[in-house]
């Protein structure tokens, strides 16, 4: 049994953390979360936190849910391991992909795995250039995303991706890959345009894209439905509307990057369906096995599984992992928890619209607060010095880290990402595990002013 102070000093020492500051990590020590139930995580000294953030957007039905334990095991014992490649499968992945058909929007019916959000973006990627090369167009490679994007921590995911930060480390991202406007309307629409006026000058920054490029040299549009870890940037319906009209008007495939929006957080299984389109590939992970074990699910339309099952032959493409019976079974039992207790339709009917009104009228007041908003069970909360102005603290980003500190010793955990506090909570939560969170979050508010009080 180790002891908080020699569990620290080992992880200083020995293991390197995702998107960590190395050096503060070896002076601050990093907090040991030690075990979980239901919508709670506890840490090595006994404290417990409301997971405002299921996770990592993954914890779907929430913590310590037996059926999810008892399915590994059994499926461990029978067949741990087995590949799917060569003609194989194991039973697991294949009555998945039949679920995942079944719950997608109508034209999408096929199904790759993978391990994680990052590998199955890549996997679109190819698959998408892929296609176009066997209808005959392998100039048609360029792939149009936005700026803020978050779709990955490989290559492929970095260079797909928007966000800055990201790039500079990278040496040279993938080329082909072109970045516009993202329909943030808090700092990027006109002052008195409407919703719908900026939803509609957004798509276009797609549109004037696709064109400048020459859409004969234009595979594929990327979008999060909702852009996550770039700060819960909610766009005006119309947006996904238009883009599908553009898309389609210049022969240019629509990927989705539902890794955080799968699953219900929307309101629908997919948001695909929240916004009413049809596109040609949307990448799955996280709440597929509420992220129980590693599995992600590439979920693709039928006019590509169309080419590449006709004209295809074969796709030099495959995880050692792609359809892992364990994992896949996990994945089957989360969707039956999911569907049994009704939680997509409690999202979008219930928990939902009341996180979005508690945020607005409880949070959206508060002095250090420039806006909340929400979708489903996902939402953000962006903070400013001056509410009339909107102007930020500087350096960017400081002040919401103090939230976010206060918030967590004060039993919430949530993000921060740039000046934007964002939540995103176990599908599970209540009426009442709504109201908590905003208890929590006025309080760390109201101590970050004290703190923040002649910065
Ligand atoms: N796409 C989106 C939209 C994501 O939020 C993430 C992870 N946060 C990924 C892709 C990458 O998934 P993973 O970390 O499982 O590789």
């Amino acid at each position: 049994n180790y002891s908080l102070k020699q569990l620290q000093a080992i992880d200083a020492r020995h293991h390197l953390h995702p998107f960590t500051d190395h050096k503060e990590l070896r002076d601050a020590g990093s907090r040991m979360i030690v075990r979980a139930d239901g919508p709670y995580v506890y840490d090595s000294e006994g404290n417990q936190l409301l997971d405002g953030m299921a996770g990592l957007w993954c914890v779907a039905v929430g913590y310590g849910r037996k059926e999810l334990a008892e399915v590994a095991y059994d499926q461990m014992l029978e067949l741990p391991y087995y590949n799917s490649f060569f003609k194989c499968s194991t039973p697991t992945p294949v009555l998945l992909a039949q679920k995942l058909a079944e719950l997608a929007p109508k034209s999408v019916n096929q199904v790759f795995f993978g391990s994680s959000g990052s590998e199955s973006n890549d996997t679109a990627l190819r698959l998408v250039r892929h296609f176009w090369a066997l209808e005959g167009k392998p100039e048609k490679n360029i792939v149009i995303s936005r700026r803020d994007a978050y779709h990955g921590s490989t290559v492929a995911g970095v260079s797909l991706g928007g966000m800055k930060h990201m790039h500079g480390q990278l040496g040279g991202a993938i080329p082909n890959i072109v970045h516009v406007m993202p329909p943030y309307a808090f700092e990027l629409a006109e002052p008195g345009e409407s919703d719908e006026a900026f939803g509609l000058r957004a798509a276009k920054a797609v549109e004037d894209a696709i064109i400048e490029a020459g859409p004969e040299n234009v595979a594929a549009f990327i979008g999060e439905p909702v852009m996550g870890a770039g700060g819960v940037k909610i766009p005006p319906k119309i947006y996904w509307t238009e883009i599908q009209r553009i898309c389609r008007k210049h022969d240019v495939l629509l990927m989705l990057d539902e890794v955080i929006t799968g699953y219900g957080r929307t309101g629908e299984w997919f948001a695909a369906q929240t916004y009413g389109i049809e596109p040609d590939t949307i990448t799955t992970a996280k709440a597929l096995t509420s992220g129980y074990l590693p599995l992600s699910a590439l979920l693709v339309g039928d006019r590509i599984a169309a080419t590449l099952v006709d004209k295809g032959g074969e796709f030099y493409h495959g995880y050692t992992y792609s359809g892992h019976p364990v994992a896949c079974a996990v994945g089957l039992k989360n969707l039956e928890i999911i569907e049994r207790e009704g939680l997509v339709g409690r999202v979008r009917d219930d928990t939902g619209p009341y996180f979005e009104q508690q945020l607005k009228e409880r949070i959206s007041g508060h002095p250090l607060v420039g806006e909340t908003r929400a979708i489903g069970l996902m939402g953000a909360i962006e903070i400013v010095r001056d509410k009339a102005t909107r102007e930020r603290f500087k350096p960017a980003g400081s002040a919401a880290v103090v939230i976010r500190d206060h918030a967590i010793a004060n039993g919430l955990m949530l993000r921060a990402t740039g000046d934007t506090m964002i939540l995103s909570p176990p599908l599970i939560w209540t009426r009442e595990t709504i109201d908590l969170a905003c208890d929590r979050i006025l309080k760390a508010l109201d101590l970050a002013l004290v703190d923040l009080q002649g910065r």
